[in-house]
């Protein structure tokens, strides 16, 4: 399918930045170059008449560089101290990006159960809507100060969808430290094949994506899978890029042949309190 043609009239978009790219490898420092080149497209996407959404973790990893916490916290009083230092970190530095470019950003924190309950719901798709008809970048992320694991999305793949599903978005682009789905994991297989196009996702992808090699966030190729599972039905598209060039973003748009584009498919039924309360059922 031509990719001009699905990407022509884009109008809302999501990205979703993860920890591993935003943060470099060999001191989980922030990478502000990278931050700051994912800052200008957006703005600049906000200048050519975008909404644009950015939805980016992080603060766990940036409170435990500020608190010189070496290892990963396994403690949920840690992890959730170093997500409220790091967290205000984070929107500082998104906030003196943004402002180069006289971008006005917001901050937004979510709750899976901020997302169930009804009037909770409906209040924050009004604000994302007033957010974005004021022009301003709202950034979010899952509030880890308050979510415990029984109640948290876990990873921001699946908050990421369930953001563009809340407001309708036309697209959600997923950077990752890959450069999209492939048919097994290529750090293993040689012949693992990118796949450019899937139009709907079948169980037996699911299983792939299963195998198909993690990246180091949360996530993981399963979470994109089944985030993608989500926009699609809510009737956004989904594409993974690679992070690691920001310029891919504006190649996604574009239109471009790059990462892989998960169609768009509105299920007539798609309800998202139906797969917020999915995983309470199981
Ligand atoms: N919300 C977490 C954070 O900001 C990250 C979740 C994820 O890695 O997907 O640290």
């Amino acid at each position: 399918m031509d990719r001009t043609e699905v990407m022509k009239d884009k109008k809302r978009i999501v990205v979703k930045i993860g920890s591993s790219t935003l943060t470099h490898p060999e001191t989980g420092d922030m990478d502000l170059e990278k931050m700051e080149r994912l800052v200008r497209v957006l703005a600049d996407w906000s200048n050519a008449g975008k909404e644009v959404v950015l939805v980016s973790s992080g603060a766990i990893a940036v409170g435990r560089k500020a608190m010189n916490i070496k290892e990963r916290p396994k403690e949920q009083d840690v992890k959730q101290a170093c997500a409220a230092i790091g967290q205000a970190r984070l929107m500082m530095v998104y906030q003196r990006l943004f402002a180069e470019y006289n971008k006005i950003t917001a901050q937004v924190l979510i709750t899976k159960d901020t997302m169930i309950n009804d009037t909770m719901r409906r209040n924050a798709r009004s604000t994302f809507s007033r957010l974005l008809e004021l022009g301003t970048i709202p950034v979010v992320n899952e509030n880890d100060t308050v979510a415990t694991d029984e109640i948290e999305f876990g990873d921001n793949d699946t908050l990421s969808a369930i953001v563009a599903a809340l407001i309708h978005a036309d697209l959600l682009i997923i950077l990752s430290d890959q450069d999209g789905f492939f048919t097994d994991d290529p750090r293993k297989n040689p012949d693992a094949k990118l796949v450019n196009e899937i139009d709907y996702i079948t169980d037996e992808l699911e299983a792939m994506a299963k195998g198909a090699g993690s990246d180091v966030g949360t996530g993981g190729m399963a979470a994109k899978v089944s985030a993608a599972r989500i926009a699609n039905d809510a009737g956004a598209d989904m594409v993974i890029a690679n992070g690691a060039d920001m310029n891919n973003l504006r190649r996604v748009v574009e239109g471009q042949q790059i990462g892989t584009l998960f169609k768009a498919h509105r299920n007539a039924d798609f309800h998202l309190i139906n797969y917020l309360m999915k995983d309470r059922a199981e």
